[in-house]
């Protein structure tokens, strides 16, 4: 925990010292449930995807409306709680939740409606990327969002949302159009690029600092079939590897991503001669012309790849493709930076940590930042890192808690050799809770444009459990 945040904590009231009236009181306004630490389901209602975090909240608020969410807001500002907000759970480092204080749920308030004439979808706070995909999926459109379908639509689209349509359409943030908000005061608005302007920017990135959302309208695309899947190389041709992969993805078309990491394979459904062995692999989805897809790969299956498991597929099969293999619970350590470049030092340091990975289910992922979300404007939207070429991040991943240790430090040895030749900052939903120097970092020029947005809209800092962004003074 931050100090920063050690601070907010000290200051405000615990939900154990509440008078029961006024709990009672407050349940009596809502259409959702709270649930206690008295309660038989508590225990479930804390565990978040990283096992790695146990926190104990003072109170959920379970909402399933717009109403709910406006009570809950009223009622952790005049008790004078932390509070935390809860999407999908997924925030490497535990942000959905907070020690002692009130959890805002959203997962009760998932509705999605797709605009088929206009390409539009409206999607809940609560929602999940996968619930999206399923909507979508049968119109042949799809929304740019992560690579796990698990993952929350509220957090991933706040931060940013990086995956494998980045390169064609951009971040999630600019294919955002519209959301409806409950800020600190309790009052409820809509942002666009014609309403609440300046609340419309910062939220494109900058996390949940400035409010609620409780819908989001996002433009679709045709996108109804990719052509992807891994091909793998031996661990010792990572330097070459990576050498080739920037030049050519950099000058192919946009409709080919691909993200690069270094990896092991854990097991099925992997065939046998594969497992346990550490690789440099590449991720590939193509959205183009399935004519050309010959064409467009022919340099891929010249660098010989030893395993090769591409294909044509529906789009919500790429988006659930590793879900298998990343099942909730697991211990998660992220480490992040952004790079502008894969020069001879950084592969080399790819090639040294990634034969060292210390569990099967630890990897290194270099996402593209490149294409259609290269083209955005560094200043347009929050996340300042326009001009890198890719969102790093190290995952340190074990079922085992007692192997916790083991892939904290290799994920921080594999960081700390890479960060000298890193751009200074990284993607904030890659990072853990790493304290304010590292969330300037992260938002760089347009970090103070932020804090003077963050002083109007939450001058308290009510919104503090997250990456979190202090008002200007
Ligand atoms: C396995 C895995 C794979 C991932 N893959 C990708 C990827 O491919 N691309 C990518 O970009 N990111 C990826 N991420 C990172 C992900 O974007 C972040 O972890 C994000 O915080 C998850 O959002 P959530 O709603 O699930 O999280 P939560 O833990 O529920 O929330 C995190 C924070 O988001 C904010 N928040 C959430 N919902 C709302 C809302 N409706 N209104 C206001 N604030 C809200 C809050 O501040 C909260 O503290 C991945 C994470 C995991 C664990």
């Amino acid at each position: 925990m931050s100090s920063i945040q050690c601070k907010t904590t000290a200051m405000k009231n615990s939900i154990k010292e509440l008078a029961e009236s006024k709990i009672d009181d407050f349940a009596s306004q809502l259409r959702g449930k709270l649930v206690m630490p008295s309660d038989e389901r508590y225990d479930q209602e804390r565990k978040v995807y990283n096992g790695m975090i146990d926190k104990r909240p003072g109170m959920f608020v379970k909402c399933v409306d717009v109403a709910d969410v406006m009570a809950a807001v009223n009622f952790g500002r005049d008790n004078n709680l932390l509070v935390a907000i809860r999407g999908g759970g997924h925030n490497g480092g535990g942000l959905g939740l907070c020690d002692d204080g009130l959890v805002i749920d959203l997962a009760g308030l998932k509705f999605i409606r797709v605009d088929v004439a206009n390409k539009t979808v409206r999607v809940g706070g609560g929602n999940i990327w996968g619930e999206v995909d399923h909507a979508t999926h049968p119109f042949g459109l799809a929304v740019p969002a992560g690579i796990i379908s698990t993952t929350g639509v509220g957090g991933l689209t706040l931060g940013g949302g990086v995956g494998h349509l980045s390169r064609k359409y951009g971040l999630t943030i600019d294919n955002l159009l519209e959301a409806d908000m409950v800020l600190a005061d309790g009052s409820f608005v809509t942002v666009s690029a014609n309403e609440n302007t300046d609340l419309f920017w910062a939220i494109r990135g900058g996390g949940g600092n400035f409010g609620i959302v409780t819908s989001f309208k996002f433009q679709a695309h045709d996108v109804k079939n990719v052509f992807g899947g891994p091909t793998l190389w031996p661990i010792e041709k990572t330097e070459e590897i990576m050498e080739w992969y920037h030049e050519f993805l950099n000058n192919a078309p946009d409709d080919l991503n691909g993200f690069i990491a270094t990896m092991v394979i854990p097991g099925p459904p992997f065939p046998e001669h594969l497992h346990n062995k550490h690789f440099c692999g590449i991720i590939w989805c193509y959205t183009g012309d399935m004519a050309k897809v010959e064409e467009v790969f022919k340099s891929v299956v010249d660098k010989n790849p030893v395993f090769d498991h591409r294909g044509e597929m529906p789009y919500p099969a790429i988006q659930t493709l590793f879900d298998g293999l990343m099942p909730p619970g697991l211990q998660w350590y992220w480490k992040a930076d952004f790079f502008t470049e894969l020069g001879p030092e950084i592969r080399a340091q790819h090639l040294k940590f990634g034969s060292k990975i210390p569990t099967p289910l630890s990897q290194m992922h270099l996402y593209p930042i490149s294409g259609a979300a290269s083209r955005v404007g560094k200043e347009d939207t929050p996340w300042a890192y326009r001009d890198a070429k890719y969102a790093g991040v190290i995952v340190g991943v074990d079922p085992s808690p007692e192997n916790a240790a083991k892939i904290t430090y290799w994920c921080k040895d594999y960081w700390n050799a890479l960060h000298p030749y890193s751009s200074g900052g990284a993607y904030s939903n890659f990072m853990m809770n790493e304290g304010q120097e590292r969330v300037k970092a992260s938002y760089k020029h347009n970090y103070d444009r932020l804090a003077k947005i963050k002083k109007e809209y939450d001058p308290s800092n009510f919104f503090s459990v997250n990456q979190n962004i202090q008002p200007s003074d």
